[in-house]
């Protein structure tokens, strides 16, 4: 039997990654953050001077890239070389070089290729834009959580603060996150849109236990208990 993924897709800030950690905890599945494959391919790209706006030079850089990937602590860790990126791929230049990258369908194709191919490490709880409606379309437990874009830019904000990255002010952040969303909503290959079937949570007034509560009662039932 293939293992078990549950899909939980939406825009930044809609509390995707604090939601996927917790359930991964929780029911002991990996946790594993999409979008840090795209980030890392970006960070690659801009070490090695490939414009993120030239397609075909993405295209071909990311045809040529290795990543590590392995489980540890209950979620897969990504290295380049023996070296794990920190926080150098959460940075205002990545922020805006990251979305013009992931449009690339080579891009694309390569990066669902590595997460389809995670299913091999255990069972997955994976974040991202296009889990449940391009790389895992068949799983049962596809969720969607979205939030008011105020709301979205205050906690991503807070997030940079507290990881003490160079100071943007709120409205710097929410003009990155609303750029972003805006690339990934409109792109040609997988944009980040509600899967058919998949479940839409709100989670602007929502603590974040209430939504991890959510998301678990709409598991299939064998799937609550660890
Ligand atoms: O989730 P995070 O904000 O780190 O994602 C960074 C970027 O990676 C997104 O803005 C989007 O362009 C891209 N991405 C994607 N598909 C995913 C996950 C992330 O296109 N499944």
């Amino acid at each position: 039997m293939t293992n078990r993924v549950i899909a939980i897709d939406g825009p930044s800030g809609s509390g995707k990654s604090t939601v996927s950690r917790a359930i991964g905890q929780k029911l002991g599945f990996l946790h594993v953050d999409s979008g840090a494959l795209y980030r890392i391919v970006t960070w690659q790209g801009l070490l090695h001077g490939v414009d993120p706006n030239d397609a075909a030079a993405v295209a071909a850089f990311a045809g040529r890239l290795a990543v590590e990937m392995t489980a540890v602590d209950g979620a897969v860790r990504f290295s380049v070389g023996g070296v794990e990126p920190g926080d150098a791929i959460r940075t205002a230049e990545i922020n805006a070089a990251v979305s013009p990258v992931s449009k690339v369908p080579e891009v694309r194709a390569k990066v669902t290729a590595w997460l389809r191919d995670l299913r091999r490490l255990g069972d997955l709880v994976v974040e991202g834009r296009d889990i449940g409606s391009v790389v895992f379309p068949d799983s049962p437990a596809r969720f969607y959580l979205d939030a008011a874009p105020e709301e979205r830019a205050r906690r991503r904000h807070l997030e940079e603060q507290a990881k003490g990255l160079p100071k943007q002010d709120r409205e710097a952040v929410m003009a990155s996150l609303l750029n972003r969303d805006r690339i990934d909503s409109s792109r040609a290959v997988a944009p980040l849109k509600v899967a058919e079937g998949a479940l839409v949570i709100d989670s602007t007034r929502m603590p974040i236990e209430e939504v991890v509560a959510t998301v678990i009662s709409h598991l299939p039932e064998e799937w609550r208990e660890p």
